[in-house]
């Protein structure tokens, strides 16, 4: 038997040919205040806390996705995404936007009764976040992230998730900042920086636009 080949995925850069290749894709929990009420938690800017999807979940704007295994109740979040293009550790909050090469719309998809279960009996949250095309992302653009951009979800033309970048309780260069005192950073790695409220169910069919001021939009199907 040959030896399998693994390819490293990528995303497609705005204005670009070049494809931004993804090492790892990091998560920032709870980030927007609504949203952590409307999980049932208290905004009251713990320091924030992280998990992660494999890298090969990222899925290009555009596509048409298979429903996912195992769920009744699939759920969008529409977060900002860094794309970092310098690693670090223990990195500085006011260095840390160096680390930034660009960023873009992503939908954190989530097998929300299967995190509800793995809440309840305390165990890894890993396969309600991290499954087979759970990381839709547009292109990516070049440059520091908008700081009080709108961010919105729309399902089938109605608008499910709104609201601006500048209600995040961690902004991203202390994200940044953080995350890199638990793991080294490297260029190539993905941070979703969490939603705004809003979340809710998808169902087979259905048509996802999600966006966020000033950057390429992100589109999607359910199969
Ligand atoms: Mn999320």
């Amino acid at each position: 038997m040959t030896l399998p080949i693994v390819r490293v995925p990528t995303l497609a850069i705005h204005d670009s040919s070049d494809r931004f290749p993804v090492r790892r894709i990091y998560c920032v929990g709870q980030n927007y205040a609504e949203h952590t009420r409307e999980m049932g938690g208290d905004p009251d800017r713990q320091e924030p806390f992280f998990f992660s999807k494999p890298a090969d979940a990222v899925v290009a704007s555009g596509s048409v996705l298979p429903f996912p295994s195992r769920t009744q109740d699939l759920h969008h979040e529409v977060e900002l995404v860094l794309a970092l293009g310098e690693g670090g550790t223990d990195v500085d909050p006011a260095e840390a936007g160096r680390l930034i090469f660009g960023c873009a719309v992503g939908v954190d998809l989530t097998r929300r009764d299967l995190q509800a279960v793995a809440k309840k009996a305390g165990r890894p949250w890993d396969l309600a976040k991290g499954f087979d095309r759970s990381a839709p992302v547009a292109p990516i653009r070049r440059g520091r992230p908008p700081v009080a951009a709108a961010i919105t979800l729309d399902v089938n033309g109605v608008r499910r998730q709104s609201g601006v970048l500048a209600d995040m309780i961690w902004s991203p260069v202390e994200i940044v900042a953080v995350l890199s005192r638990y793991v080294r950073l490297e260029p190539g790695d993905l941070i979703f920086t969490g939603t705004p409220s809003g979340v809710g169910r998808l169902d087979r069919g259905d048509a996802v636009a999600a966006a966020i001021e000033g950057l390429p939009s992100l589109d999607f199907r359910m199969a």
